[in-house]
């Protein structure tokens, strides 16, 4: 054990000293000289070792290389023949490390005695998990993971033996498949080609951020204003606060909250009245830009010369997310309505349709349904079986259901709110020790990642698919070609072959050596999967927010770094300066310099937020750009557990309302003053907050 942690001590030093003249809570630099005492047969010291495998830090699905050596991951860098992330890599990407390396992590099956939690053995594990599921009594299978390798599983044991399935859609600010089949006549997310647009007109949607899949975006938008060979294209970001995409913008306007559907409208009517027949104009007089300019604060002359530029731009394409957009589906309908108007559908420039493609269509025996998480999923169930989802965190009615069960067990990788509930905890792998096929869609093809183990377990936990494969035959429920994730994944990949991608391969054998080293297959789905018909549009008609007895406007928004909270445990993304204000390790509140006057704020001052559904509490921070009417905080906060880095740091806003959104909110003083750990400043290595 001693030597373990020495071990350890060696690699997260070496990884503090990579950062050490970036940032400010580094390592000390004595603990870099401890010398690697334990040497491996199984590799050549002193030689790095690169291998292919995928990220699993947010559902965009880039490919990765990640560099060991002795045995150690100590690099993680984008995979260049990925077509989605080609050799780019987001800051939660090259974290990565952090998850695998963390101190917080559980390192053995535990199970709750009366003195608390207690390691246990994985055969008495399996036992303990088998138990009190063996009988007709009816379980729940919860995973934010439906498609993946343990979903599958899930799904072969849930039409075995009745189990109920829920996902969990984990919260988002980008419109979901559901939101786009309102325009689109199916589910799908389609894949927006900003790289080949001449004009961008964006509402709400961070797609340098944290939008649908950001370094793909991001690759896409560098190539969209390089303007090689080719005018730069134009963009324009409409939002009522200024975000890091909307700080790139040509053009930032920011609209009231929730106007946006009313704004793509007014431009619909404007490009109908000057370019449409008649029967496109009826329906959309009474959106004339002069009628709703003072509902948008949108001057009209504003919205119809962009109106004027979108049409009249060769490729011109536009684009929905976030949280106040997304508090209506009709604005989403409303802004995909755009497009159709400049038939742009499965066009260079435009919106590119696809299917997708899953990987294990052939291992699945007719799909059961997966329900959405609610209380009421997971009422009347005598197990709850809870697999990457943490629900305690975001939503209490759900961890209410969930305490209400006898018997509940965690597949977490740390102990966070949810695995706090269980009495049983099965410790899952980290991304960089499993085996998973992630199929993600890029222009043109859909690509299909290997995730492998890049290194060895670090400690005693299993693949969460191989614990429900053990489960199954210690129920006596053996299917036989489910051997283990690796099996499975090894089977998918055979088929694969057969499927005309770009590995060339005349074995099995040849097809799996140039997976494992390419890291991905692409796919070319241009034939049959992919629609090439005009989408079925549905104009629903516009209804503003009923009026709010709070003055002020709250928009909650993902975390740059720390997601909707799931990454708030790896120290570097905590310790990642929020690129508009700059703040570290905490929950903050944005508020006009005009509104902060009149309530008598200055930088700093801890404040009450109030709403109809609660109130929190965080330090206001004095921004320009954003409206006075509107106040803005970021999710990813505000743990009660989930390790020494998450726990007991600011506030969490998906507490009392589990997705991103816009609400009528006040604003008190509390006359306590709270110095913010900002990038420049002098801190201390690891900023407590406590308040
Ligand atoms: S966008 Fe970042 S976190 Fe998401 S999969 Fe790609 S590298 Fe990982």
């Amino acid at each position: 054990m001693a030597q373990m942690k020495r071990r350890e001590f060696i690699i997260l030093n070496g990884i503090g000293a990579a950062s050490a003249g970036l940032l400010s809570a580094c390592g000390h630099p004595e603990n870099k000289l401890i010398p690697a005492l334990i040497p491996d047969d199984e590799y050549i010291p002193g030689i790095d070792y690169w291998k292919a495998s995928a990220c699993a830090l947010c559902p965009a699905g880039c490919g990765i290389v990640v560099r060991t050596r002795e045995q150690k991951a100590n690099k993680i860098e984008g995979n260049p023949l990925h077509p989605v992330n080609r050799g780019a890599l987001c800051a939660r990407g090259q974290a990565g490390l952090q998850a695998l390396y963390n101190p917080d992590r559980i390192r053995a099956p535990l199970k709750r005695t009366s003195s608390g939690f207690q390691q246990i053995s994985w055969d008495e594990a399996i036992r303990a998990l088998a138990e009190p599921i063996s009988g007709t009594h009816p379980v729940v299978f919860i995973s934010s993971d439906a498609e993946g390798v343990t979903g599958l599983v899930a799904e072969r044991l849930a039409s075995s033996r009745g189990w109920r399935l829920a996902r969990d859609a984990r919260p988002s600010e980008a419109p979901t498949a559901e939101d786009y089949s309102l325009s689109y006549g199916r589910a799908t997310i389609p894949i927006f080609d900003i790289a080949n647009a001449t004009y961008l007109l964006s509402f709400g949607a961070r797609f340098l951020e944290t939008w649908h899949s950001p370094v793909m975006y991001s690759l896409a938008y560098g190539e969209f204003r390089r303007g090689a060979n080719r005018a730069r294209g134009r963009f324009v970001q409409i939002e009522p606060r200024m975000s890091l995409t909307a700080a790139n913008a040509d053009q930032w306007l920011p609209a009231s909250v929730g106007s946006e559907g009313l704004i793509a409208l007014a431009m619909a009517h404007v490009i109908a009245r000057e370019k449409l027949p008649n029967s496109f104009r009826e329906p959309l007089n009474q959106y004339a830009p002069e009628k709703i300019a003072d509902r948008t604060d949108i001057p009209a002359d504003v919205i119809t010369r962009i109106a004027r530029e979108f049409a009249s731009s060769e490729r011109p394409l536009a684009i929905i997310g976030g949280a106040s957009a997304l508090s209506r589906a009709d604005n989403i309908a409303a802004v995909n309505y755009l497009n159709a108007l400049a038939g742009n559908i499965n066009k260079p420039g435009g919106v590119i349709l696809s299917d997708g493609f899953d990987p294990f269509r052939s291992m699945r025996r007719g799909r059961p349904n997966w329900n959405e998480l609610s209380a009421e999923v997971i009422s009347g169930t005598s197990a709850v079986l809870i697999h990457r989802s943490n629900p305690a965190y975001y939503n209490p009615k759900i961890a209410e259901a969930i305490r209400s069960a006898p018997f509940i067990a965690s597949f977490a990788t740390f102990l966070d709110e949810t695995a706090m509930l269980a009495d049983l905890v099965l410790p899952d792998h980290s991304y960089l020790e499993s085996w998973d096929l992630i199929s993600a869609p890029s222009k043109g093809s859909t690509a299909i990642a290997i995730m492998r183990p890049v290194v060895q377990p670090e400690f005693d936990t299993r693949q969460a698919a191989d614990v429900l494969i053990a489960l199954a035959r210690q129920l006596g429920d053996v299917a036989s070609e489910l051997e283990s994730a690796e099996a499975i994944v090894k089977r998918a990949a055979a088929e694969l072959r057969n499927a005309q991608g770009s590995i060339a391969a005349t074995s099995d054998e040849e097809f799996w050596a140039a997976f494992l080293e390419r890291g991905v297959v692409e796919l070319d789905l241009t034939g049959p999967s992919r629609s090439d018909k005009t989408p079925k549009l549905t104009l629903q008609k516009e209804s503003l927010r009923a009026a709010s007895a709070y003055p002020l406007t709250l928009i909650t928004y993902e975390h740059l770094a720390l997601g909707f909270g799931e990454l708030a445990n790896l120290p570097w993304l905590q310790e990642l300066p929020d690129p508009m204000t700059s703040v570290m390790w905490d929950s903050w509140i944005e508020i006009n310099p005009k509104t902060a006057s009149e309530l008598g704020l200055s930088e700093g001052d801890l404040v009450e937020v109030q709403s109809e559904l609660g109130t929190l509490r965080a330090p206001a921070v004095i921004y320009p750009a954003i409206r006075p009417d509107v106040i803005a905080m970021p999710c990813g906060q505000g743990h009660g557990a989930y390790g020494r880095y998450a726990a007991g740091r600011g506030a969490n806003p998906l507490s009392l309302w589990p997705r991103p959104l816009a609400i009528g909110a006040r604003v008190s003083k509390l006359g306590i003053k709270v110095k913010l750990a900002r990038f420049g400043t002098n801190l201390p290595e690891r900023l407590e907050v406590k308040r």
